[in-house]
């Protein structure tokens, strides 16, 4: 006989894979709200504390990464080996670069401070392909505009 306790268990797993495969399906980076509403249409009395719960698990069992720019959201990742990172200063989207980790890094404040190092984590800031052109068609615009007032 199954118990309400093994079929919580066994719901808990199936939604923690869930969240597991969205996050290893998606490229964006997604915060805890994203996944939120996109599984709330299937696990109908799922809740926001649950999918917390498990992202917790999954970052703590180093199936994910959560990763926080100071955006006020932290985002999270299923690719859990040594990557950096650009974020969009006007957009926030974020974008695996996809460059080698630079170990000379390490080796360099090793040598300064003689720490060991385990890891590092790097991060760009600026503008995205998308934004960089709307900057450019904005200020393209308030050209036109100034132009026009001259003559
Ligand atoms: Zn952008
Ligand atoms: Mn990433």
């Amino acid at each position: 006989m199954i118990t309400n306790k093994e079929k919580n268990l066994y719901r808990n797993t199936k939604q923690r894979q869930k969240i597991l495969d969205l996050l290893v399906n998606s490229k964006s980076h997604p915060t805890a709200d994203w996944i939120y509403l996109k599984l709330k249409k299937k696990f109908k009395n799922l809740s926001l504390g649950t999918v917390y719960r498990n992202l917790r698990i999954l970052k703590e069992t180093g199936q994910i990464w959560e990763l926080n720019f100071g955006t006020g959201f932290s985002r999270f990742d299923a690719v859990v080996h040594s990557h950096y990172h650009f974020i969009c200063s006007s957009c926030q989207k974020i974008y695996d670069i996809k460059i080698p980790p630079m170990r000379e890094l390490d080796d360099r404040v090793i040598q300064l401070t003689g720490f060991r190092i385990l890891s590092h984590r790097l991060v760009f800031f600026g503008l995205c392909d998308v934004c960089k052109l709307k900057k450019k068609k904005n200020s393209k615009n308030v050209k036109n505009h100034r132009t026009q007032y001259r003559s």
